[in-house]
């Protein structure tokens, strides 16, 4: 496993790389955050998921994030935020973060979430969904419409996964940000649509409501 550390501080930096290492992970420190940016978007199958500090050189941590699902950089982001007022979370989930550690937090916390985004399915795991032409297959994390391969991130993936198991049933945004996201700040469903929208986006169109149909003031459905 390989992680991208996008951290100026170097103390930090330095503790996190010689912690994480003896984890059997391997770790790449970059200081900057346009370069950081580059980086990511330049070796982005090189990683299994990039850390990311909020406050950098040259560019901050929301800007990198925004910029790399912009691009399309699929890989899991957890981000480092010294902050910890409720509306900057929000604002990093909807940059497209998958998850936050406020700082000072603890190594054990931080593998914990590691392993968390880096969870690899079990053998167990059911067969691949379909809906229409979209074929999901959970042991791979791939998701495919027609002979394409599309390029979803973990939460993306993991919303169409929900949907796709609930076919023809009307989900709405509180079930999806309770069962995808840790937190459940009442009246943040807009962080829900969001996601739905670049998931839409990435399956063919803003305006594929053919498939995901949404239900107004309630949720969505998929279509199957
Ligand atoms: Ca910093």
């Amino acid at each position: 496993m390989k992680i991208l550390l996008i951290e100026d501080e170097e103390k930090l930096a330095q503790a996190l790389k010689r912690g994480l290492e003896f984890g059997g992970y391997t770790v790449d420190i970059v200081p900057d955050g346009k370069k950081g940016l580059t980086r990511a978007s330049l070796h982005r199958d090189d990683y299994d998921v990039v850390i990311l500090d909020l406050m950098l050189p040259s560019m901050d941590g929301h800007e990198i994030c925004r910029q790399m699902r912009a691009a399309d950089v699929t890989l899991p982001i957890l981000i480092l935020t010294a902050r910890a007022e409720t509306d900057t979370k929000v604002d990093l989930l909807l940059s497209g973060a998958d998850d936050y550690l406020v700082k000072p937090f603890s190594f054990a916390e931080l593998s914990a979430r590691l392993q968390a985004l880096l969870r690899r399915p079990s053998q167990n795991l059911p067969e691949k969904l379909t809906a229409g032409d979209v074929e999901l297959d959970p042991s791979t994390r791939e998701v495919r419409r027609g002979d394409t391969k599309l390029p979803l991130t973990l939460k993306e993936f993991s919303l169409l996964e929900y949907f796709m198991r609930h076919p023809n049933q009307v989900v709405n945004r509180e079930d999806l940000l309770n069962h995808l996201w840790d937190f459940n700040y009442v009246g943040f469903s807009n962080v829900v649509d969001v996601h739905v929208k670049n998931l839409r986006r990435k399956l063919g169109g803003a305006s594929d409501e053919g498939l995901l149909e949404t239900v107004r003031g309630v949720g969505y459905r998929l279509h199957a």
